[in-house]
C-alpha cells in the first residue's frame, strides 16, 4: 500500500488516532460511523501478537454496537461461561457462572487471540471509513503556538519519512507505550500492585468438562502469586504466573523456562491439567507495574485504553476498558467536534467515568492480594452480596455503586479510597506539560 502522504489529503482530518489496538480501533469506528473523518496511526503492521486474550461479559455491549457480537461466535473464538478460583492445593471454588446471574447473550463471553481480535476490530474501523496506516509510529505530539492545545502529531514511516498531520482532536491509544503519559511525566505507578508476568502456551493440556471448558482459571500459588489458565481454540491454553519479582526470581533463577517448571507444581490443580501438555512457542516475560495518568486530557487530545491507565490483569478488565474507553471518548469528542470547541473542560465526564470503572476494579484487585481476603470468605459472610460481586466481575461498573461490596470487602481486608487523579487538566496546569507548552509557544 503507497503510503498516504499529508499534503495528498484534500480535506483535514477531524480527528488522530495513536494506535490501533482494541481502544484505538473502538474510538475510530464509531467516531467514523458518525461520519468524522479518522486517520489512526499505528507502529506495528497488523495482524500482530499481543497480550490480554480473556474478556469479561460486558464487552459483548460494545461489541454489539460495533456491530461485531455475532461475528465473535462466526469466528469460533473459544466461549468462556465463568471464572474460577482454586486454592494452591487444587481446591476449586464454586464458578461464578455469568448466565446465572444476568440471562444476556453478554454472559457468554470469549477467551481471544489479540492477533485475530484486533485485525477484526481494525477491519471494522477500515468498513466504517476511517483511513488506519500501519509501520507508522507517532513520534510526538504537536502544539499550537499561542495556545498549547494538542492540533496534531508527528510520525514516521518504517523508511523513515517524517510526517506531520493536523486534526483538532488526538486521541492517544497508544497502550503500554504511553505517550502522552510519558512525554509530559503524568504516569502514577501504584506502588501496591507491581508485579511481574511469565507466560507461554500449551497443547494437549486438560480441559475440564461441560461449560467449564472454555473458563478462566486463576490458581493460587504461595505469597499472593498466581496463574491464569486460559483455554483458547486450536487445542492451545495460555497459562502464565503473576506474581512479585522477588518471589519469581528467587534460588537466583531468570530463565522463565525454569521459573515456569518450578511453579507448576505449586499448585496441585495446574500441575494436574498441564501434565499431559506439551509447551509450544517461546516464553514472554513482563512487568506489571499498575499505572494511571495524572489526566485524562488537555486541550485537543484524550487518553483512552491502556494509554491512561494500566490494572493488574486478575479480573480481565483490560480489554473492557480499553472498549469502554473508546466507546466514551468517541462520543465525548463527536459532541466536542460539533460544539467547535476541544478544550480539556468537555472531557470532564469522561475523566469521572473511566476513572470509576478503574477504581471499582482496582479495589477488588487490592482485595485479592490481600493475605486475609478470598472470595468464599466474603461470600460466607455476605451471601446476599454474590450479585453485586458478580456484577463487578462481569464489567456492569458504570450503572451500579460498589459501597456495600466495598464495605463488606473492608471487614476483612484494607480497601484504598480513591485517587484523585485521573481527571481532565486543570486550566492552565498540566504539570510537566507547561514546559512543552511554553516550548511551542515560543518554537
Ligand atoms: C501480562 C498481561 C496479561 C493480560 N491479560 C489480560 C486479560 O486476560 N484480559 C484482558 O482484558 N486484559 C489483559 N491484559 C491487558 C490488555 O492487554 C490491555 O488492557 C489491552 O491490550 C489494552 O488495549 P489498548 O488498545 O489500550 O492497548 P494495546 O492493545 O496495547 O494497543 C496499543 C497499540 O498502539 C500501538 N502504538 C504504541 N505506540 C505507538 C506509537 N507511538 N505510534 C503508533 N502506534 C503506537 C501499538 O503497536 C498497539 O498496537 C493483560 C496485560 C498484561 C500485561
Amino acid at each position: 500500500m503507497k503510503a498516504l502522504d499529508p499534503t495528498e489529503t484534500d480535506k483535514p482530518w477531524d480527528v488522530i488516532v495513536i494506535g490501533a489496538g482494541p481502544a484505538g480501533a473502538t474510538t475510530a469506528a464509531l467516531l467514523a460511523e458518525k461520519g468524522r473523518r479518522v486517520l489512526v496511526l499505528e507502529k506495528e503492521k497488523f495482524p500482530r501478537y499481543h497480550i490480554g486474550e480473556s474478556m469479561m461479559p460486558y464487552c459483548w455491549h460494545v461489541l454489539d454496537r460495533l456491530g461485531l457480537a455475532e461475528k465473535m461466535d462466526e469466528i469460533g473464538f473459544t466461549q468462556k461461561h465463568s471464572v474460577q478460583f482454586v486454592s494452591t492445593n487444587g481446591k476449586v471454588s464454586r464458578p461464578f457462572y455469568f448466565f446465572q446471574h444476568y440471562e444476556h447473550p453478554s454472559s457468554t463471553t470469549w477467551q481471544v487471540e489479540r492477533s485475530v481480535f484486533d485485525q477484526m476490530l481494525v477491519d471494522k474501523a477500515r468498513e466504517k471509513g476511517a483511513i488506519i496506516l500501519e509501520e507508522t509510529k507517532v513520534l510526538d505530539v504537536v502544539r499550537d503556538e499561542q495556545s498549547g492545545a494538542v492540533k496534531g502529531v508527528k510520525s514516521q514511516i518504517k523508511e523513515g519519512r517524517v510526517d506531520t498531520w493536523y486534526a483538532p482532536m488526538t486521541v492517544d491509544a497508544s497502550g503500554r507505550d504511553t505517550l502522552m503519559i510519558s512525554k509530559n511525566k503524568w504516569r502514577n505507578r501504584d506502588p501496591m500492585l507491581k508485579k511481574v508476568a511469565i507466560w507461554t502456551y500449551y497443547e494437549d493440556a486438560v480441559r475440564d468438562p461441560g461449560l467449564d471448558a472454555g473458563s478462566t482459571t486463576v490458581a493460587y500459588l504461595p505469597n499472593k502469586g498466581w496463574f491464569w489458565y486460559i483455554p483458547m481454540r486450536d487445542n492451545r491454553v495460555s497459562v502464565g504466573v503473576v506474581a512479585e519479582r522477588e518471589y519469581l526470581y528467587r534460588d537466583g533463577l531468570r530463565d522463565p523456562a525454569e521459573i515456569m517448571a518450578r511453579e507448576i507444581p505449586e499448585n496441585k490443580w495446574i500441575a494436574e491439567h498441564l501434565a499431559p501438555a506439551k509447551q509450544v512457542g517461546e516464553y514472554w516475560v513482563t512487568g506489571e507495574y499498575s499505572y494511571r495518568s495524572k489526566f485524562c486530557a488537555d486541550d485537543g487530545v484524550v487518553l483512552v485504553g491502556d494509554a491512561f491507565g494500566f490494572l493488574d490483569p486478575v479480573f480481565s478488565s483490560g480489554l473492557f476498558l480499553a472498549l469502554k474507553s473508546g466507546e466514551f471518548a468517541a462520543d465525548t469528542i463527536d459532541e466536542a467536534l460539533a460544539a467547535g470547541d476541544v478544550r480539556a473542560e468537555r472531557f470532564e465526564e469522561y475523566g469521572k467515568k473511566v476513572c470509576w470503572g478503574m477504581e471499582m476494579m482496582r479495589k477488588v484487585v487490592y482485595a485479592f492480594y490481600d493475605e486475609e481476603f478470598n472470595f468464599s470468605k466474603l461470600i460466607k459472610r455476605h451471601p446476599e452480596l454474590r450479585p453485586k460481586l458478580t456484577d463487578l466481575l462481569i464489567g456492569n461498573v458504570f450503572e451500579n455503586d460498589f459501597d456495600d461490596l466495598m464495605a463488606a470487602c473492608e471487614e476483612i481486608c484494607e480497601i484504598p479510597g480513591d485517587l484523585d487523579y485521573g481527571m481532565k487538566i486543570p486550566s492552565g496546569d498540566c504539570g510537566d506539560c507547561g514546559d512543552q507548552k511554553k516550548a511551542a509557544a515560543v518554537a
